[in-house]
């Protein structure tokens, strides 16, 4: 049995840089268990600096952080490590290594035996031929490299999966795959997930809950039906206009 799907809370967390930018400004709030919630903002907001709190790639300076109510830095980072996935821009695929050793070295750390049938099937999982993993990442296009990275994420079985602007440096139909292909192993394998992203649209078309940062704050809350309905407030309308005003755009084209 998979253990049950536990919160994530944030309280009254904060961080400042030692450059003296406060990147975080007291950010509460609780991801339910099971959801898959956005997070959405202007570059430099704080929500990349918000999520690398959860697996301590960064250390607030103040407030708590909890999954299932236990804090983040009850255990050493690298166990934390292994219960949340983690998938980022520039995927970082270590170059020297084939895709099949980059999917396999969470297991490795972890003293996994039988990995190489895991990571067929987690190549499998991502819709990779199993053959690739013999390939060396320069060999793979950038939407195949980023699958790579979210096998990679998944592959000693996080409940939670973090991704900062996974689709980034994807093109758009790229992008639009695999932000499908998320949600679909998200929904299949009952993840809780939390996604930074720059991009309104991708966050009304993936997410359950969307929640706008400013300025290190959380300015807005709301569900996509909600965000749409003008329901989010004014930082999260400014957002939605901008998708909502190329699909008129696009609907008035096509009449
Ligand atoms: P976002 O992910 O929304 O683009 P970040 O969390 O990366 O925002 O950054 C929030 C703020 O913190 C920005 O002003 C950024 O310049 C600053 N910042 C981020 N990382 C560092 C760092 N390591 N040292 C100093 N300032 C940083």
């Amino acid at each position: 049995m998979p253990e049950p799907l536990h919160n994530l809370a944030f309280d009254a967390v904060r961080k400042s840089y030692a450059t003296g930018t406060q990147a975080v400004d007291g950010v509460s709030c609780t991801i339910r268990g099971g959801s898959f919630v956005a997070l959405v903002g202007a570059s430099g907001s704080g929500k990349s600096t918000l999520l690398k709190m959860v697996n301590r790639l960064i250390e607030p300076s103040a407030g708590r952080i909890t999954i299932g109510g236990t804090p983040v830095d009850a255990e050493p980072p690298h166990l934390l490590r292994r219960r949340i996935g983690y998938v980022f821009q520039n995927v970082g695929l270590f170059p020297h290594l084939t895709v099949g050793e980059n999917v396999a070295i969470g297991l490795r750390l972890a003293g996994a035996r039988d990995r190489d049938s895991r990571v067929a099937e987690l190549l499998r999982l991502v819709d990779l031929p199993e053959a690739m993993a013999a390939r060396m990442p320069d060999a793979l296009s950038g939407g195949q490299r980023q699958r790579v990275g979210v096998a990679r994420a998944l592959a000693t079985r996080p409940r939670l999966l973090l991704m900062d602007e996974p689709f980034g440096a994807l093109d758009p139909v790229t992008r639009d795959a695999l932000g499908k292909a998320i949600r679909g192993l998200h929904d299949t394998m009952g993840l809780t997930t939390l996604l930074v992203t720059h991009d309104m649209a991708e966050a009304l078309l993936l997410a359950d809950r969307v929640l706008v940062m400013e300025a290190g704050r959380i300015v807005g809350d709301a569900t996509p039906a909600d965000l749409l309905a003008g329901k989010g407030g004014a930082a999260a309308d400014a957002l939605v206009a901008v998708p909502r005003e190329q699909a008129e755009r696009l609907a008035a084209l096509a009449r």
